[in-house]
């Protein structure tokens, strides 16, 4: 069923990364994907192909975490190839508007339920940092509130840790990050209400927004409780605070119309990224009309981008956007094969007797080492990492790759077949029962 034991170290990848460490920061260019968390050294990839990834040693793996999520049709999709190679030959970028910019955003205002005009970015952490600058131009506010566990990309503003109080300012979790910067972000333990409120009221008339992930990737998949968004939704209303969803892991991922579609509750801005460009570097702020016009150049927020709207990228988004909006069973089917994976993982840990917990809505899951009900970051970092680690390396060899870290969700794609999943089901559980 397996290809046994993989031989993954003393190969190509390693050799790979030791040049790689001569000259690039820890020999990555994005820190997780060093494997730091999980031991061991990244394997380098050479292609992919639908649910499978290929090394450069020649080992193919079931992909579970598609790119950090883009790739939501299983790797090297032929309308997205299609669409591609056809807008190659037009030239790779004019700095000038394009038809695709315009049908693209017309697509992403059709399928997310609060976006009335957006405007494209290269990346999910120029999304964010465009929104808030947005909702302070908007508001004429300067701070934040944001939550602990929540990742909303690199900008300086969103690197802030809580410590314990949740009314104390927050302190850099990145060194370079100013104390001036930090003094204007909040923080408050997701799920909680009331510690929102709290901030609120010892900072009235001060907060220019609250922005979240409406359900959690990156602390590991955490949903939200009943009532949480729509209580947050509410305080920003009663205290005309700007409402930013962070959809750049849950948009065009749990619905066409992203986690607002699928839990009801209407954001006032929502950023968007990964899934958007069809595995090319694309991001996106939208939301509401009398808010997204106070950007430049026809508002006095600036904003702007020499790659924005690239007509390479907006071809694969466009593919992506055309075909998920196309086909409402795409989604059907991820539940579905999702929860069947997810069923087996279950069914293996209470037939092993073992306490773990797992987190799961529509194709996003994570299991968690620990007994605790992860609701939140605090709850999150009660897993056993170590053990985690194990599980990762246990599973790699078995041909299955996850996300090296306890703190992420996976992401299923339309490629995992049902004989796949059965395969991740038993890797599963010949690495719970090596591990213990
Ligand atoms: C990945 C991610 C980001 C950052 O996107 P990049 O494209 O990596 O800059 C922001 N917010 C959320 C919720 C994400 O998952």
């Amino acid at each position: 069923m397996y290809n046994s034991t993989l031989a993954i170290y003393n190969t190509k990848s390693q050799e790979l990364f030791n040049r790689a460490k001569n000259v690039i920061p820890g020999g990555v260019n994005s820190p997780v994907r060093a494997f730091k968390a999980v031991g061991g050294n990244p394997v380098f990839m050479k292609s992919a192909k639908g649910a499978y990834l290929f090394d450069v040693d020649g080992n193919s793996y079931v992909d579970m975490i598609n790119s950090w999520g883009p790739m939501i049709l299983g790797h090297a999709h032929q309308e997205i190839i299609d669409a591609v190679q056809d807008a190659l030959s037009s030239s790779f970028s004019f700095g000038a508007p394009t038809e695709k910019e315009v049908l693209m955003a017309e697509l992403i205002c059709k399928m997310v339920p609060s976006i009335e005009k957006v405007r494209m970015v290269n990346s999910g952490t120029e999304a964010t940092m465009s929104a808030i600058r947005l909702a302070r131009g908007f508001t004429g506010k300067s701070k934040i509130i944001k939550f602990e566990g929540c990742y909303h990309g690199h900008g300086d503003s969103f690197l802030i840790s809580a410590g314990s109080g949740v009314v104390t300012m927050g302190s850099p979790d990145s060194a370079g990050v100013t104390q001036g910067v930090a003094n204007d972000t909040l923080t408050a333990p997701y799920n909680n209400l009331s510690s929102v409120k709290q901030l609120l009221e010892a900072n009235r008339g001060n907060v220019a927004a609250i922005i979240l992930e409406p359900v959690v990737g990156n602390m590991g998949c955490v949903l939200p409780l009943p009532g949480f968004l729509e209580g947050i939704r509410k305080l920003c209303d009663e205290e005309k605070v700007v409402l930013i969803f962070d959809e750049v892991m849950t948009g065009f991922r749990l619905a066409k119309g992203g986690a607002q579609e699928r839990l009801n509750v209407k954001p006032d801005i929502t950023t968007l990224g990964k899934i958007i460009g069809g595995g090319m570097p694309v991001g996106a702020y939208g939301g509401k009309k009398e808010i997204m016009d106070y950007v430049s150049p026809l508002g006095p927020v600036y904003q702007a981008g020499t790659l924005s709207g690239n007509p390479i990228a907006m071809s694969a988004g466009l593919a992506m956007l055309n075909h998920l909006s196309g086909n409402p069973s795409v989604y059907t089917y991820l539940d579905k094969i999702t929860e069947y994976i997810t069923s087996g993982i279950e069914q293996s840990i209470n037939s092993l007797g073992l306490p773990y917990s797992i987190n799961q809505i529509g194709s996003m899951y994570s299991l968690f080492f620990t007994s605790e009900k992860v609701i939140d970051f605090d709850k999150a970092k009660t897993s056993d990492t170590i053990l985690f680690g194990k599980y990762f390396q246990g599973m790699l060899k078995k041909g299955i790759y996850l996300a090296p870290s306890q703190y992420e969700s996976l992401f299923i794609s339309l490629a995992i077949t049902e004989e796949i999943a059965d395969k991740i089901i038993k890797a599963n559980h010949l690495t719970l029962t090596e591990i213990q």
